[in-house]
């Protein structure tokens, strides 16, 4: 079992993206919330039904569903693409939160003054001493807590299938994205980067 480091506030740590693609092959683990499929499906100018089963997947688990990145055969994110022999996200600026939070990884939202860094990212121990990106992860704990209280009201208050909830207020978030409020913005989730 990998076993994360741990920071809190004020600690920081020396890294610098290699691209080496390690974070983007590695299978279908990276969770999603309803606002990152709107930012993926505005970015590419499609609904984001159309990106059901080719680049996202629903994972059920009991009465909970979960979004996740599709992972292809070999483990490699659906997203990733190689240009110039280098890895590369072909939804950059609208990759998903716990994309661009990597390598640190979110501990809990209820201890929202830690977080994990995965010591096996090529880029830890490299390059200038960073501090973790807490505006970013305080944003991320924010549209979690927002997907799955609307979650719990539809699956538990109302009545509603888990995978008919998930579509339900995927619809509802690409609604709100329509007006393109700062959280589709990738320039606004840049400035959060260690503000
Ligand atoms: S969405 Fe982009 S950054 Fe995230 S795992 Fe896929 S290729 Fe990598």
């Amino acid at each position: 079992m990998t076993r994360y480091y741990t920071l809190v506030r004020g600690d920081k740590i020396r890294y610098g993206c290699q691209r080496s693609g390690r974070c983007c092959s590695s299978g279908p683990n990276v969770a999603l919330t309803a606002y990152d499929i709107c930012r993926i499906a505005k970015y590419m100018g499609v609904d984001w039904r159309e990106l059901r089963g080719k680049y996202i997947i629903a994972i059920i688990a009991d009465l909970t569903v979960i979004p996740a990145l599709r992972g292809m055969g070999d483990g490699k994110c659906a997203f990733l693409k190689w240009e110039n022999g280098k890895p590369t996200c072909s939804i950059y600026p609208a990759r998903p939160l716990r994309c661009r939070l990597y390598p640190f990884i979110p501990a809990s939202p209820s201890n929202p003054d830690k977080i994990y860094v995965d010591p096996y990212c090529p880029g830890v121990g490299i390059g200038e001493e960073v501090e973790p990106p807490w505006k970013l992860l305080e944003h991320y704990y924010e549209e979690a807590k927002k997907h799955y209280k609307k979650m719990y009201e539809l699956v538990f208050e109302q009545g509603y299938e888990p995978l008919q909830a998930l579509e339900k207020l995927i619809d509802e978030v690409c609604r709100e994205a329509e007006d393109s409020p700062d959280w589709v913005k990738p320039e606004y989730l840049d400035s959060l980067y260690n503000k």
